[in-house]
């Protein structure tokens, strides 16, 4: 039996799904193939069972701060990854089922499980059905990557933490990006020894540097080991562990056990198996499908968003994608994807939020900047004696008072720099923050209170 759709989308995570349903919303009749889980990695294996893990986490510190506030609980908490990670699962299999039977279902996309494969402009392999198509989308995401070097199958990536059995007394996490850093925080919130290693002098690059100095300190008060300048050379089986082999500073070789290692060192698009260059469809020097401003390929009629095309790996950036690629093929509004400005936050502990250009970014683009930062403890901190302090930093353009960035380290880092995106995104001028009257008490209102530039 061979079936016929407007749209084919290979692919069901955050693109995928939201492709499909918008453009099944106009009418058009809309197939979709996921060969592993609906929901993709962002719920199944990214940001919601790791925002999950990050509030069980804190939750460890709050029962620190009880006291400072009176309470007292009966007895020594304990904590147990068994049932974290039951609730974890529990969680993501109704946020899969929402996913087929609320979302997919309902909007008449036409669910099919499979591997799909191109084999031609317009045709799929769906595990031996041909499926033809209009028009073809490419959402099918990325992975984590490991480092080619010896012994590197012993270490995790972040796919097999989500499905880690034994909660490790010591971990090695290795990499200062988003997934390192959120991780290094949660296992070591959760009771494990964590050492954060990396190659380069400092975590997260591409930030604010005094925000990446910051949340340096505020990590190492917090019992995380951080090392630098780190190499890995080699991973071996070790009696209750993995003997790690490094160097640092280009030393001699060093070597220690740890209970595990997470390797995370960036992710790669899904390319492979999936009948491209059968079919003709470019990549680009990054090894991630090459797209226009409306995201087709180099083959007509066949298209590509979200991280298999590698320009901003985030799930709301897909969503967008998503949402532009519907308007321009499917509602007759053609329109590009805007992707400056966009606000990020990692869920690190503290967490970090941040809108625009950092303060190095500014000044390399020419602009003359007056930047304006506080630090303190949160009043939520005070009467518990936690050793925490937040970084507010905004930088701003002299000549024309907008600001150009804003930078937060401490609690609830998205939440806060999400309203703040608005205005960023409007071109508040630092006039505007001014103009703004705080919310008291809060932590947020020292952005918009900051009134002498320390630069
Ligand atoms: P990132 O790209 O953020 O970081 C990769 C890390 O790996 C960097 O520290 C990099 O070091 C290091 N690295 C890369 N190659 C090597 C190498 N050969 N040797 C040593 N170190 C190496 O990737 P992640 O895996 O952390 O995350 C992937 C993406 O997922 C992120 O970019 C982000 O867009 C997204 N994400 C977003 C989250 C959020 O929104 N909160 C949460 C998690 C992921 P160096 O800096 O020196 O190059």
């Amino acid at each position: 039996m061979s079936l016929h759709y407007d749209l084919f989308v290979i692919g069901g995570g955050s693109g995928g799904v939201r492709a499909s349903r918008m453009a099944a919303a106009t009418g058009a009749k809309v197939g979709i193939a996921e060969s592993y889980r609906w929901g993709g990695t962002c719920v199944i294996r990214g940001c919601v069972p790791k925002k999950l893990f990050s509030y069980a986490s804190h939750v460890g510190e709050d029962l620190h701060d009880v006291a400072g506030y009176g309470w007292s609980l009966g007895g020594t908490p304990s904590f147990d990854w068994g049932k974290l990670m039951a609730a974890k699962n529990k969680e993501i299999d109704r946020l899969e089922s929402v996913y087929e039977n609320n979302v997919l279902a309902p909007a008449g996309v036409a669910l099919h499980r499979g591997t799909a494969k191109l084999i031609g402009p317009n045709s799929i392999d769906l595990d031996g059905q041909t499926i033809t198509a209009d028009k073809i989308l490419i959402a099918v995401g990325g992975h984590p990557t490991r480092l080619p070097i010896p012994g590197a199958e012993l270490a995790m990536t972040s796919n097999e933490l989500f499905e880690l059995q034994d909660f490790p007394d010591s971990m090695l996490v290795y990499g200062s990006g988003y997934i390192a850093v959120e991780f290094a925080g949660i296992m070591q919130g959760l009771g494990a020894d964590v050492t954060l290693a990396f190659r380069a002098d400092k975590m997260l690059r591409g930030f604010d540097e005094d925000l990446r100095d910051h949340l340096t300190q505020m990590m190492i008060n917090k019992g995380v080991t951080i090392r630098p300048y780190t190499t890995l050379e080699s991973l071996a089986q070790a009696a209750g562990g993995i003997e790690v082999a490094w160097q640092e500073h280009g030393d001699a070789l060093e070597s220690q056990r740890f209970d595990q290692v997470l390797m995370a060192t960036g992710r790669r698009p899904n390319t492979h198996n999936l009948g491209l260059e059968a079919v003709g469809v470019a990549l680009n020097d990054k090894g991630a499908i090459e797209v226009d401003h409306h995201f087709e390929t180099s083959v007509p009629g066949i298209y590509a968003l979200g991280d298999v095309i590698d320009r901003v790996q985030l799930t709301p950036v897909a969503l967008g994608e998503a949402m532009a690629f519907v308007d321009t093929h499917f509602k007759g509004k053609p329109r590009r994807m805007d992707y400056a400005t966009i606000a990020t936050a990692v869920f690190s502990d503290p967490s970090v939020g941040t809108i625009g250009l950092s303060e190095d970014e500014a000044r390399a683009q020419g602009y003359e900047v007056e930047i304006y930062r506080s630090t303190g403890r949160a009043m939520k901190y005070i009467l518990p004696d936690r050793n925490e302090k937040m970084l507010m930093k905004l930088v701003v353009c002299k000549e024309t008072d907008r600001v150009l960035g804003l930078h937060y380290v401490g609690p609830d880092a998205g939440e806060i720099v999400q309203g703040f995106a608005v205005a960023m995104k409007m071109g508040a001028s630092k006039a505007d923050f001014d103009a703004t009257v705080g919310i008291h008490p809060t932590a947020a209102e020292e952005l918009v209170t900051m009134r002498t530039p320390a630069a």
